[in-house]
């Protein structure tokens, strides 16, 4: 990415999440806290400064963000009152608007599925997938 695709890129996901990481002091109670941080490669603390870095690239080409249960419990815990949750949810939205809707077809379901899988989880698969 340019530069300049990166300061927007960046723009656009503060924007959307309303996240100030500047307020973020890298105490890593966010990440201490998350159920789900074994599966992520970035965890929530790091997006925060990742963000707040310009390091965007990797972000958008991780699968972390889907790896958010969106459980808030980083939030809950975050002294600051960061609010990473809204920021992986950002870079979330931002990477999905790229792409252009109907990224997730109602037909290719049945290829995804398996024995094991609740209902709740295709629906999350559409919101997480079409925005
Ligand atoms: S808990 Fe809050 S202040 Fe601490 S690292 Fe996470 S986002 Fe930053
Ligand atoms: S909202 Fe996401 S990042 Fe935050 S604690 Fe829950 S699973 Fe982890």
């Amino acid at each position: 990415m340019l530069p300049s695709e990166i300061e927007a890129a960046k723009k656009s996901i503060l924007s959307i999440s309303g996240v100030n990481p500047k307020k973020c002091m890298v105490c890593g109670k966010c990440s201490g806290t998350c159920p789900n941080y074994d599966s992520m490669e970035y965890h929530p603390h790091q997006f925060v400064q990742m963000v707040e870095n310009g390091e965007i690239e990797p972000l958008l080409k991780s699968k972390s963000m889907y790896a958010c249960l969106s459980c808030f419990a980083c939030l809950e815990r975050c002294p600051r009152q960061v609010e990473p949750a809204k920021l992986i949810e950002a870079v979330r939205l931002f990477v999905e608007r790229q792409r252009g809707p109907h990224h997730l077809e109602a037909e290719d379901v049945p290829n995804y599925l398996d024995a094991d899988m609740p209902q709740q989880a295709v629906m999350s698969a559409f919101r997480k997938y079409k925005k």
